[in-house]
């Protein structure tokens, strides 16, 4: 089937509208929070608010991660744009206005995306509207995640959790945490299950905050796992441990979560161009995208590259998002959109910087900001050297025992 390259025409009010709230509520408050690190923008709980409103009478079609869901149901056509795609775009516009504010929407977390993915009916209805972070990451184990050591062992109804978990994107301010562990650790990748942890449970809390070089905004955290007792209905999908299976479970969490943080690395790389070309039209440098590059400035032909670059990351991320959005296996895809989107992502906000001298360089502008910011979508999730790892093995039919 062909691919079409126009934005589908549903999502452009639901794009707009996020593209106003990036340009008027997001970028007014980004410098402000990017300063007072760890202080909780307060802002967005009326826009959290609005949010929830435009889903429940159905204006919205998944305004943020919460949305991403495999839909069950067939179209008339076969081919749908659903909440995936409508995800990516609108992320992507918010991102336009600020990605660590966009990591702090209340009920938007990457925790929401795990339980859209992973759970059943029941665990659907009984988690809607919970603002969850994700707790993979420990200090033994990020990119090894099949090597979590964090254990939850059943004790009559309830799994008691033990271990510590380090860089919980909203580990603070979210109200439940997605913990991932193990069940039995002599049992490999397999055991390892998704738990929802609401916060107050006896036994969890947060150890510390992190200072980062950007996404100042969110706040990242330790969170310790003391005897930490949750009813064994919070195991997200099966407490089977199916060896053939192997870490498909969990792991399916990031065929939807890849194309999100791609969605991010987009929308925050578009805000640098959009800038740099401003600053460079007032500088008398104009770029034309109908003539070719090389008989341009060499100012207006870097731009013109990093334009490329940026279409390139921003097809992949549609790709991968309809695919979801279709039921068809993405996880090549969701790869390769992150690790594109990644990359471009910091080499186009840092050569905006670059651009733009000493103006890219000062806090005048939000450029140096936005260099900083990018830089986390090509580590979390997935660094960019995973990605490329993971993508290897899918192209070249290898097993991860086979390409390590
Ligand atoms: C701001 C922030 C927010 C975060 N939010 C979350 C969150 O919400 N939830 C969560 O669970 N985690 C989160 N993380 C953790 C993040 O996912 C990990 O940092 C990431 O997975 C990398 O793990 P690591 O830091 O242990 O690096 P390592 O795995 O130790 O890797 C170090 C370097 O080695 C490279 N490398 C590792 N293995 C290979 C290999 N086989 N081949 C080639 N190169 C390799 C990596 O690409 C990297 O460059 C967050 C981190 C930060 C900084």
């Amino acid at each position: 089937m062909p691919i079409n390259l126009e934005d589908p025409k549903k999502f452009r009010p639901l794009v707009g509208q996020a593209h106003q709230v990036a340009m008027n509520m997001l970028r007014p408050i980004s410098r402000k929070y990017d300063r007072a690190e760890h202080a909780y923008p307060k802002e967005l709980d009326m826009l959290a608010a609005m949010i929830d409103g435009l889903s429940e009478s159905g204006a919205s079609e998944g305004a943020g991660a919460a949305g991403v869901r495999r839909d069950e149901k067939e179209t008339e056509t076969g081919v749908k744009n659903g909440a995936n795609l409508a995800s990516v775009m609108s992320i992507a516009e918010m991102c336009w206005g600020d990605v660590g504010l966009l990591l702090s929407m209340p009920r938007q977390g990457l925790g929401n995306s795990a339980i859209a993915s992973v759970a059943d009916d029941e665990q659907l209805e009984r988690f809607a509207g919970v603002w969850a972070g994700m707790a993979i990451t420990e200090p033994g184990t990020g990119s090894d995640s099949a090597n979590i050591k964090t254990t939850a062992v059943l004790d009559g109804d309830e799994y008691v959790l033990n271990g510590e978990k380090i860089y919980v994107t909203a580990g603070d301010r979210a109200d439940h945490i997605v913990v991932w562990a193990t069940l039995d650790r002599s049992l490999g990748r397999a055991a390892i299950k998704s738990f929802v942890v609401p916060k107050g449970t006896p036994g969890m809390r947060v150890d510390r905050l992190e200072h980062k070089l950007g996404i100042r905004a969110s706040d990242t955290a330790t969170i310790i796992f003391e005897d930490c007792r949750v009813p064994k209905e919070n195991l997200l999908g099966s407490p089977e441990i199916d060896p053939k299976q192997g870490f498909a479970g969990a792991m399916a969490t990031f065929d939807n979560t890849r194309p999100l943080v791609a969605a991010m690395a987009v929308g925050c790389a578009r805000a640098a161009l959009d800038l740099t070309r401003d600053l460079l039209a007032e500088a008398g440098v104009t770029v034309d995208y109908d003539r070719p590059a090389h008989l341009q400035s060499a100012a207006a032909a870097k731009f013109l590259q990093m334009e490329a670059d940026w279409e390139a990351a921003h097809l992949l991320m549609l790709q991968a998002a309809w695919m979801a959005d279709n039921r068809k296996p993405n996880s090549l895809e969701a790869s390769m959109a992150k690790a594109k989107a990644g990359r471009v992502g910091s080499d186009i906000t840092l050569s905006c910087v670059e651009l733009c001298g000493s103006v890219g360089y000062s806090e005048a502008e939000l450029l140096e900001k936005w260099a900083r910011d990018s830089k986390i979508l090509d580590i979390f999730e997935g660094t960019q050297q995973i990605q490329q790892l993971i993508i290897a093995r899918r192209v070249l039919g290898l097993t991860s025992a086979e390409l390590k």
